[in-house]
């Protein structure tokens, strides 16, 4: 019987019997628990796991006790029939052998690979919604001295209002020692500061170089940096009025300089500067002429600043010239706002998303950096914009201290996943600012995290890593190692091991006359 089972059943029943110790030698507990399985096993009907669960326990014993299963009474047919039973009942007519010594163990050592990272995740990368018992604490001490009524705080206008623009505002509302306090002053006088009441909640008091302080508190190195700074998209980018083009099909308009919350690690620092403005109508018009007359094309990224800083009805008005350029296929809004002041998403402003999409797709490009940016406030707001675009996607910025490590990246692609946004960049922080040099992090560096996450998360969670030159350079490392003979020799990014993959037959791809409907006989 067994001679017509597979290699791995076969090596299964071989450990089994290998074993020459008797009854005697096994401790009674396992003897019971072997024969509960064993009756289980024979009494189920169209299970196959607890088949599995009498060979592995039976494995078990043969290695720890050398106790084959005739020292519990169980007959080698037996097992036979139940190994035939297994492949009988399983849709895919698995064996017993092939999931207990080749599946069950791959699993296994596959599931090390991820043990540190479940460990520590929640620890080292806090989400805003772990963290939102001590956010909301935050939101109260915050309100109270900035004097906020609810109200306020649950408006756009209130968080605009309140926004954190000063040192003094600053001191208020976040605990920092006097010494970062003093710095924070010497470095406004260069760079402005804004910080929405509800970005500042998210900073936990007394953390050193808490992600979102970070990102939003200017420290010393802005100004101390040694450098000089070179314009994020210089005048040969910029063909017409407001207008960034790196590709002939897509191209970007900077709608705005303004934004709820400015980055401390902002590449467009040179715009959003010092003063907001509000930009004239002419300025859109020779925006879109230029798209009008240039039927190439395709694709248009509002961004700015921040494309949702402009109010509804001038969006709208926007959006609605785009709908009418033909050429125009796709549609993009770039905008931090469902992060840094969540409350700005509203009915209107959803609605409009929706009849837009309902023409043409649009996409939201948000930039989110560390999880503790999702709660269950901006989380909300994205499933919101989700239910009305065709999809969100996330422009991470790999920054030192925030999210340069495996464990904060990985957490990071997941929890925002999980907020209804998709991980789509991540990029390596630009040299063209000394403003932000520290920050920057070692392509190689980037380059092990992304890399780390294949075959271990969604791969629809895994960003590309893009190095902005002058357009998107992907940084990625290569698994292709070489060629032998037809054969590709690949090494799988999760482990190291090297796989060859066989090639396309070239011959049957290059010179194949008769491939299929060729070979017919067409009038
Ligand atoms: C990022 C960017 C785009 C869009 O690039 P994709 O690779 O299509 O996402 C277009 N124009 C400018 C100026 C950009 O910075
Ligand atoms: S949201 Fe974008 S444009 Fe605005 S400050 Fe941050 S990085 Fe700069």
């Amino acid at each position: 019987m067994a001679e017509a089972f597979d290699s791995y059943t076969k090596e299964l029943f071989d450990a089994l019997f290998e074993g020459t110790a008797d009854s005697a030698d096994v401790p009674g507990e396992l003897k019971d628990r072997v024969l509960s399985l064993f009756e289980n096993a024979k009494a189920s009907e169209n299970l196959t796991q607890p088949i599995v669960d009498l060979f592995c326990a039976l494995l078990e014993a043969a290695k720890s006790y050398k106790a084959s299963p005739k020292a519990f009474g169980i007959a080698y047919d037996d097992l036979v029939q139940l190994a035939k039973k297994h492949e009988e009942v399983d849709e895919h007519h698995v064996t017993v052998g092939g999931r207990v010594m080749r599946a069950l163990p791959i699993v296994d050592e596959a599931n090390k690979r991820v043990e540190e990272y479940l460990k520590l995740k929640d620890e080292v990368a806090p989400s805003g919604i772990e963290l939102w018992d001590k956010i909301l604490e935050n939101q109260e001490r915050i309100k109270r001295q900035l004097g906020m009524t609810d109200d306020d705080w649950n408006s756009f206008s209130g968080q605009l209002k309140f926004a954190i623009n000063t040192v003094e505002e600053l001191a208020k509302a976040v605990l920092l020692p006097e010494d970062a306090i003093r710095d924070v002053a010497r470095v406004t006088k260069h760079y402005r500061m804004r910080i929405s009441p509800y970005y500042a909640s998210l900073i936990m008091p007394g953390k050193i170089n808490d992600p979102v302080l970070l990102q939003s508190v200017p420290t010393g190195e802005m100004i101390d940096n040694a450098g000089i700074e070179i314009p994020p998209v210089a005048a040969d980018h910029s063909p017409a009025r407001l207008i960034d083009q790196f590709y002939p099909r897509v191209v970007a308009v900077k709608v705005t300089n303004m934004c709820a919350m400015y980055c401390t690690h902002c590449l467009r620092i040179a715009h959003i500067g010092k003063k907001d403005r509000i930009y004239i109508k002419e300025a859109y018009k020779e925006a879109l002429d230029y798209i009008r007359k240039n039927e190439r094309i395709r694709d248009v990224l509002l961004t700015g600043g921040d494309a949702l800083m402009l109010p509804n009805q001038l969006l709208k008005w926007l959006l609605d010239e785009l709908l009418r350029i033909d050429h125009v296929r796709m549609i993009r809004l770039g905008t931090r706002i469902p992060v840094t002041v969540p409350q700005r998403i509203d009915d209107e402003l959803l609605d409009i998303l929706e009849y837009v999409n309902d023409q043409k797709p649009v996409r939201v490009v948000t930039q989110i950096n560390t999880p503790q940016e999702i709660t269950p406030v901006s989380k909300e707001a994205f499933k919101k914009i989700s239910k009305r675009v065709s999809a969100i996607l996330n422009q991470a910025v790999l920054l030192k201290g925030i999210n340069d490590s495996k464990i904060k990246m990985w957490k990071l692609c997941e929890v925002i996943q999980e907020a209804y946004v998709r991980p789509y960049y991540v990029f390596n922080c630009s040299f063209r600012n000394p403003q932000f040099a520290h920050f920057r992090v070692p392509v190689e560096v980037g380059r092990d995290i992304i890399e780390s996450m294949y075959g271990n998360i969604s791969g629809d969670a895994i960003p590309r890593y893009i190095a902005t030159a002058g357009g998107k350079v992907p940084l990625h490392r290569s698994n292709v190692m070489g060629r032998k003979d037809n054969n590709v020799v690949l090494r799988k990014p999760w482990d190291g091991s090297i796989v060859e993959y066989p090639d396309a037959d070239p011959e049957r791809y290059y010179c194949d006359e008769k491939f299929a409907f060729r070979k017919y006989n067409w009038k």
